[in-house]
């Protein structure tokens, strides 16, 4: 595999380019404008490989993709680059904008002009994944769960972000035959996930014997997929997918919002254990305007027709992740007092 990946240096790309790079061997090149959510510390253990390469650039810059593109011949580019925060897009969605939709729109003509200058095997081997999610497909009630026609009722500039550039990603495969797949995959949770996002931030703000905020009434269902496995569907939807196709993919796993932190809370009792319960410290906070009530994926179309199936259950995989944060303070240190100061938070 060798693989150009956008947005590479955040959660969900440096988890794919150390897969790539540090346990399959391949190559990966990164391109990253490195934004607040952009970390270099997160490929360390893959920086010094000679099959690794970092480009840093806006995916806007749609002159910088044709040249990065040109000059390391990828087989597959892999387009991460996102802003991807739900709660930033209701105060900043500007950026949301220009990165997704018109970032987007760069990616796709850069890979368009690439695929048509290749010849042969390498023509009909390249691939594009394009990466979204499933809040593209609005909020559900207590029953059902995402296919892939669910029709898409985005109600967050974040989403309706993501939405427009699948409908991109999805003409230049009708129009010009790029060949592009797009996946559409559920919340996403791991080690070396920025602090902001509920699952790190109620790790550190535990371990910091800080307050638990939970929005609303805490009933906000999502379905939680490890992020390795995420990575093991994106390649196969590389490896094995339809071109044009999309793919769902989720990991069976719903939990309201406050569920997942106590359980947090409770793998902390044992793990960095306080005079009381750190159930204790979570607090209720004013509900995000449009707040989603529940996602669920029907991820059957990727489990029959490309053999994926979710490894880890929620407990395996927050049991992992919580002990990576307590093992890992290296990592988030920086990265916390970084997002502490732009909140106005102690640190
Ligand atoms: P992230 O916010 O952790 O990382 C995004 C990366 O993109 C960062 O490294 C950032 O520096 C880079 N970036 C942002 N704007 C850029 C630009 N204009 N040019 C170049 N680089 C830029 O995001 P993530 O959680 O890793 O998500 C990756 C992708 O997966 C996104 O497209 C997101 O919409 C999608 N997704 C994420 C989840 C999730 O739970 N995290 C769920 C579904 C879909």
């Amino acid at each position: 595999m060798k693989a150009l990946i956008t947005g590479g240096a955040g959660f969900i790309g440096s988890a794919l380019a150390r897969h790539i790079v540090g346990t399959r061997l391949g190559s990966a090149v990164i391109v990253d404008k490195l934004t607040y959510a952009g970390n270099l510390s997160s490929l360390a253990p893959i920086a010094e490989s000679k099959r690794f390469a970092f480009e840093k650039f806006d995916v806007v810059d749609q002159d910088a993709l044709r040249d990065a593109l040109a000059r390391h011949q990828p087989e597959c580019v892999f387009h991460l680059a996102a802003e991807s925060h739900v709660d930033r897009s209701i105060t900043h969605a500007a950026a949301f904008i220009q990165t997704n939709l018109v970032g987007t729109f760069s990616v796709l003509e850069a890979c368009r002009a690439y695929w048509e200058s290749l010849k042969g095997e390498a023509r009909s081997r390249f691939r594009v994944v394009h990466i979204s999610t499933d809040e593209v497909f609005g909020s559900l009630g207590e029953k059902g769960a995402f296919v892939e026609d669910t029709p898409y009722d985005p109600r967050s500039p974040y989403s309706a972000s993501k939405a427009g550039s699948d409908h991109l990603a999805r003409s230049w495969f009708h129009t010009f035959q790029l060949p592009v797949m797009v996946s559409n995959c559920s919340n996403n949770y791991g080690p070396y996930q920025m602090p902001e996002k509920l699952i790190p931030l109620t790790i550190l703000n535990a371990l910091h014997g800080q307050a638990l905020p939970v929005y609303g009434d805490g009933k906000n269902v999502r379905d939680w997929l490890f992020v390795d496995d995420h990575v093991q569907a994106l390649l196969l939807i590389a490896e094995k997918g339809e071109i044009g196709r999309s793919y769902n993919v989720g990991g069976r796993n719903e939990r309201a919002n406050v569920d997942v932190v106590m359980r947090i809370c409770d793998l902390l009792d044992a793990l960095a254990p306080r005079e009381f319960s750190h159930r204790n410290l979570i607090a209720y906070v004013r509900d995000r305007p449009g707040h989603d009530r529940r996602y669920a994926i029907d991820a059957t179309r990727i489990e029959a027709e490309l053999g994926w199936c979710a490894s880890e259950t929620f407990e395996s995989g927050i049991d992992r992740t919580v002990n990576w944060y307590v093992g890992n303070r290296d990592w988030w240190t920086p990265l916390r007092a970084a997002w502490s100061q732009r909140q106005g938070l102690p640190a």
